[in-house]
């Protein structure tokens, strides 16, 4: 019988999609000599097939790893991703550009953009606020490069099976077994309520002590069997179906994801070096399925390679992400929509704080507690963020953006958004993953105007606040004027074998 002292020897992880293999090869490198790491995934049931752009963090993880760029590239078909260009969000027309970028500089008292809103009103600032990041200005520019001395904050987009397949050879080489078929009964202990063991398809049993719950949005583990229980955001988040096809390239690759806003919804743009992924992510309350797929094939460019696919979801987040014996990685613990690419960087979150808080010695409530703690803080940070960008928005064209327009929002990101309004200030708060620069551009791109910037920048008479903000700029023209073109950069130094 399994309680929670005894040591935990065997891991179970159920589902080898993106959550999957990751977890398999983190564990397998970081702890896989001092236990037995099992794998289970269906061909017949697949995976979800998407997830294909990235953000800055997920070098973190593969330095863990110790993939090598390069050899990550090539094996993924990828691409380098410096932001997301937003489109038709704030007003049909209008775009702007999130870059990893930091803006400008700061001084100890306020952040870059008081320089700049008092530049902007005295005409000295360039309106563009990005030309004072490297990263924003390089991508609008498509160029990148990998340099010695000059890091630019950048991502990837990278073909999900690929990725998966590269993550299952190192997950393999680390000693994690993998078995193919179907799982079809979760059993419980009846006392402990814990896990004991998944009955396969083929009769055979596997048994563990510590089960992680990748199999994707329906939770087999974590809420099929142990009837966790799921936070519903649909009111905040409305999008609930996307679709999804692949078509041919082009034109040569671009440094950043588009993000397209479109009537009930966005679509997506995601360039690889072999193709181009595209989807369409709407709100089935305002367009049906046909209606979705049918905007999004008109809206593709190059010739269509795959059967749009229709995916379901629901945004939310489980109620606990580690219960009893079971840790749900993936979207098995929740899905908050793709907007800003953030469920590869929570399941890495995941991964982590699980083996940091690794129960070797046995399953202990206030390891579990932490866990979901820390969780729950980070999910929720990055929660607001998505919402800024549905609910700061100047769109009434349609009864989907007059819904997110006005609806009501977390009071933690109305506190954000009246902060900047009324001060000029943002802020980032101990782990969260978005930065100032982050809800800076956001909440610019989107519309929203500070009625004030800090008197720290009274202490520079214009004339130092123009060469300030000119030097800032002209280093960053500087910078990108030597880049490469993106493309050029992937086929010299990247390029793809895979055929
Ligand atoms: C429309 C959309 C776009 C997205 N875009 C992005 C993005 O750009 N960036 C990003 O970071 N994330 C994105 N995501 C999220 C990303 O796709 C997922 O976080 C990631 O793919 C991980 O999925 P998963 O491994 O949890 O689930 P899945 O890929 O669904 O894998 C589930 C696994 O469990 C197995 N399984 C299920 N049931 C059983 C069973 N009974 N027996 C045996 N095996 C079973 C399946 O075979 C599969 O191997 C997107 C998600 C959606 C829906």
């Amino acid at each position: 019988m399994n309680n929670q002292l005894s040591k935990v020897k065997r891991v179970v992880i159920a589902g080898g999609g993106t959550a999957g293999w990751m977890t398999a090869a983190a564990m397998g490198k970081l702890i896989g000599k001092t236990i037995d790491i099992t794998l289970i995934e269906s061909d017949e049931i697949g995976t979800v097939g998407v997830g294909e752009a990235t953000i800055p963090t997920l070098h973190i993880f593969h330095r863990l790893l110790g993939i090598k760029p390069a050899e990550l590239m090539a094996a993924t078909n990828a691409t380098f991703k410096l932001g997301i260009s937003f489109e038709n969000w704030r007003q049909v027309d209008h775009k702007y550009m999130h870059s990893f970028g930091y803006l400008g500089k700061d001084c100890w008292a306020g952040g870059f953009q008081h320089f700049w809103l008092k530049g902007l009103q005295n005409g000295i600032s360039s309106e563009e606020i990005g030309d004072y990041c490297a990263e924003h200005l390089a991508a609008r520019e498509n160029k990148f490069a990998i340099l010695a001395n000059q890091e630019f904050n950048h991502a990837y987009h990278l073909d999900a099976g690929l990725y998966a397949k590269f993550l299952r050879k190192i997950a393999e080489q680390h000693g994690v077994t993998r078995k193919e078929g179907k799982i079809e009964k979760v059993n419980v202990d009846p006392d402990s309520g814990f896990i004991t063991s998944l009955n396969m398809a083929d009769k055979t049993v596997v048994e563990g002590d510590l089960f992680i719950d990748c199999s994707g949005f329906k939770g087999l583990l974590i809420e099929e069997a142990l009837h966790t229980g799921f936070e519903d955001w649909s009111h905040w988040l409305p999008c609930d179906r996307a679709v999804a096809v692949q078509t041919e390239n082009v034109q040569p690759a671009i440094p950043y994801t588009r993000s397209i806003a479109r009537s009930a919804g966005w679509q997506w743009r995601i360039p690889l070096q072999s193709r181009t992924g595209n989807g369409h992510v709407f709100c089935s309350r305002y367009m049906s399925d046909e209606e979705g797929k049918q905007l999004l094939l008109d809206n593709v460019e190059g010739k269509v390679l795959t059967d749009p696919r229709v995916i379901k979801f629901r945004t939310g987040t489980r109620r606990k992400h580690w219960n009893k014996n079971c840790v749900a990685i993936g979207l098995s613990s929740g899905f908050i929509e793709p907007l800003e690419s953030t469920s590869i960087h929570l399941i890495q979150r995941g991964i982590i704080r699980l083996l940091q808080n690794f129960p070797k010695e046995g399953i202990r409530q206030p390891d579990i507690d932490h866990f979901n703690k820390l969780t729950e803080f980070e999910t929720a940070g990055i929660r607001d963020f998505i919402i800024l960008h549905y609910h700061v928005t100047e769109r009434r064209d349609s009864d989907f953006w007059n819904y997110c327009r006005t609806m009501p929002i977390p009071e933690s990101l109305q506190h954000r958004i009246d902060l900047f309004k009324q001060t000029g200030k943002v802020f980032k708060e101990l782990d969260e993953l978005f930065g100032e620069s982050s809800w800076l551009q956001v909440m610019l791109g989107q519309g929203l105007q500070a009625e004030q910037y800090h008197s720290i920048v009274d202490m520079m008479d214009d004339r130092e606040l123009e060469n300030f903000l000119e030097g800032i700029r002209k280093s960053v023209r500087a910078r990108v004027s030597a880049l490469p073109m993106h493309n050029d950069f992937i086929n010299h130094h990247c390029k793809s074998n895979v055929v």
